[in-house]
């Protein structure tokens, strides 16, 4: 695979590689006036194909920042299999770990409605099908100082087993608190980035204040949580205290994969080595350009927008 250009601002040091551990999805998305009641159907405006699942995403906008970015996941083998994997090649994403698996392909059906909320129903049995041995191998492509990025979606059990053998390897741990699954707050030692929105920092807490949340994580074990706040952008509690990042006002269309975005973007920008601040600043504007337009991986920021955005911060 050739290396992916590196954006301005964001070169992978030689060791500063992104490993991301999740889910991959087809996304048929239903645009819709409003949600349904209960037993009414509904005509939607219009529907359209993405790719999608949450570690896939952040795999994508990991990717986009330049940064050399392995996915590790599981599609089935069917048509929307074929065509996810063709979609994450077309990335420059490293899909040697993506399995294919007997399970059919995940889906997620996600409604959209014109102030660009969304309500999400998905199948996961490709995902759950993966193994820790399925995953060693990635494991075994990274150096110390590269990151392990993770989500909720694999279950408390792999996801702790895969942190811990990151850790043991000196890998930086990022885990994206999402969904908040069985189990999963007492990995929260293995993590040295935790990443929430304010629902999952309530779940994870009984927090309703987002800042009291991120502290009541930091307490369990991780060095830095960020607190990612829809329209209000982030808040952040590391060993240099807390940090408040605004969004810019925008008119959102789609909120689909906002967060992954932030994830992924925060991801590389730790992968070469910039500042958890500096992380925080990029991660919150790229997420705020992906909800101006309709869809999942197609409403992401480019690779040129990424590099605009990071050379308008400096970076
Ligand atoms: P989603 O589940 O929709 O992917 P999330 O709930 O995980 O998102 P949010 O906190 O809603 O995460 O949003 C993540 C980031 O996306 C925010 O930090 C912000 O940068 C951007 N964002 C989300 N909604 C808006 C909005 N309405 N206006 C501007 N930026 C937004």
């Amino acid at each position: 695979m050739t290396a992916p250009t590196p954006v301005h601002g964001l070169r992978a040091a030689p060791t500063g590689r992104v490993l991301v551990v999740g889910n991959c999805s087809v996304d048929a998305a239903y645009r819709v006036p409003r949600f349904p009641r209960a037993g009414e159907s509904l005509l939607a405006d219009g529907r359209s194909r993405d790719a999608g699942g949450k570690g896939a995403n952040q795999a994508v906008a990991a990717a986009r920042c330049g940064v050399a970015t392995m996915l590790c996941g599981a599609i089935g083998r069917d048509e929307p299999g074929r065509w996810l994997r063709a979609r994450l090649e077309d990335e420059g994403l490293v899909l040697d770990g993506v399995r294919e698996v007997a399970e059919p392909t995940d889906v997620s059906i996600i409604w959209v409605t014109p102030d660009g909320e969304n309500r999400i129903v998905s199948t996961d049995a490709a995902a759950r099908s993966l193994a820790h041995a399925d995953v060693t191998p990635s494991l075994g492509g990274m150096t110390a100082g590269g990151v392990l990025l993770m989500q909720g979606n694999l279950g408390a059990d792999l996801t702790g087993s895969v942190l811990e053998t990151a850790r043991s390897r000196g890998l930086v741990t990022i885990l994206n608190v999402a969904p908040v699954v069985a189990g999963i707050s007492s990995l929260l030692p293995l993590v040295d980035h935790a990443v929430v929105n304010e629902v999952e920092a309530e779940q994870l807490t009984g927090c309703p204040d987002p800042e009291t949340a991120a502290r009541a994580i930091r307490d369990r074990g991780v060095t830095y949580v960020v607190v990612t706040l829809g329209a209000a952008g982030a808040c952040t509690d590391g060993p240099s205290g807390v940090e408040s990042v605004l969004a810019d006002p925008v008119e959102a269309v789609d909120t689909t994969g906002a967060g992954d975005v932030f994830c992924g973007v925060y991801a590389a920008s730790l992968a070469a080595r910039r500042s958890q601040s500096s992380a925080v600043r990029l991660a919150v504007r790229a997420a705020t350009v992906s909800v101006t337009r309709p869809g999942t991986q197609s409403a992401f920021p480019t690779r040129a927008e990424l590099a605009a955005l990071a050379s308008r911060l400096e970076l």
